[in-house]
């Protein structure tokens, strides 16, 4: 596993809005960190893949960007953040009372210490059971009616007060939206969740 912890590689920060989950329309500073080995097909930030692909940068530099942003929230995504040491990077914005949230597959063992941390567990990888208490949202991706079940039982092994989103992956939308609908009006405790940044074409 890399491990980073005052220098982090960085694919990309930009201030925009969150588009999809609990947090949507809300406005953050975007931090988008290199490295993932799950490998999704519909993966839509595929260059993240390979974290020696891009540079180290030190937190301190990347937290007087946040400094100067107006909102007072950072999303910590990837690729897939916890490849990293996060402790460094959390207590840095815990400081500046910055809110920190994290969007993680789950597939790398837990750090950092986080404001919200939504858990987006993907097909045929390990999962850290970390997860499963601490997450504030669990967000299933729908490319197929069977992600359905996949789901349940993701949703079984969550803590009581955890939110549930099901989202349709992009490219399956116009299939996997209606169906969604139809499942969240039988089965309530669900929520939709839409990558509404792409009908706004935002990052
Ligand atoms: Fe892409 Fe996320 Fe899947 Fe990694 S976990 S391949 S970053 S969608």
């Amino acid at each position: 596993m890399n491990k980073y912890s005052k220098e982090l590689p960085v694919m990309e920060e930009f201030y925009s809005l969150q588009g999809e989950g609990f947090h949507t329309g809300e406005a953050a500073y975007f931090l988008r960190v290199g490295g993932c080995d799950v490998g999704c097909s519909f993966c839509d930030v595929k260059e993240s893949w390979s974290a020696k692909d891009h540079p180290l940068v030190s937190v301190d530099a990347i937290l007087e960007r946040i400094k100067n942003c107006p909102a007072k929230s950072v999303i910590v995504t990837g690729g897939e953040p916890m490849l990293c040491d996060m402790n460094y990077l959390c207590a840095c914005l815990k400081q500046q009372k910055i809110n920190c949230f994290l969007e993680t597959s789950g597939s790398e063992p837990f750090s950092g210490e986080w404001n919200w941390i939504c858990f987006s567990p993907k097909k045929n990888t390990q999962i850290h059971s970390t997860f499963y208490t601490k997450a504030n949202e669990l967000k299933m991706i729908i490319e197929e009616p069977n992600d359905l079940l996949r789901a349940e039982e993701f949703a079984l092994k969550m803590h009581d007060q955890c939110l549930l989103y099901l989202q349709p992956e992009w490219s399956k939308r116009e299939v996997m939206t209606p169906l969604i609908i139809e499942y969240i009006l039988l089965h309530p405790k669900w929520k939709i969740s839409i990558q509404t940044h792409k009908f706004i074409h935002i990052s």
